[in-house]
């Protein structure tokens, strides 16, 4: 999988970090990736190249709908649902696998 550092959301860079440790939040729940809004920033468990892709689609969806503005109107449910709903309807749709760097 081509592990890309570097997205454009909305004209702002987000960079992406792919993390060989399991990764948990503050109560110890474990995540398949975050997005941290202060420092435009990704963390991902690197896991199989499927799992890392579709957390990855999740957190820039994360990502787009912060810089949207669409996160201030929606719930966080909401906002879960279509990050989770997204990444499936974009990996389910598009051959990610094909994408290699040059
Ligand atoms: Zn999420």
């Amino acid at each position: 999988m081509n592990k890309r550092k570097k997205f454009c959301v909305l004209g702002q860079d987000v960079t992406v970090e792919y993390s060989e440790n399991p990764l948990v939040d503050e109560t110890n729940r474990q995540l398949a990736g975050f997005f941290d809004i202060k420092k435009n920033h990704i963390v991902i468990h690197d896991e199989t190249d499927k799992d890392t892709m579709k957390t990855l689609i999740h957190e820039l969806v994360h990502a787009l709908i912060y810089r949207s503005g669409v996160a201030q109107i929606i719930t966080v449910e909401a906002q879960e649902i279509l990050c989770e709903s997204l990444s499936h309807f974009i990996y389910e749709n598009f051959d990610m696998r094909r994408q290699k760097r040059k």
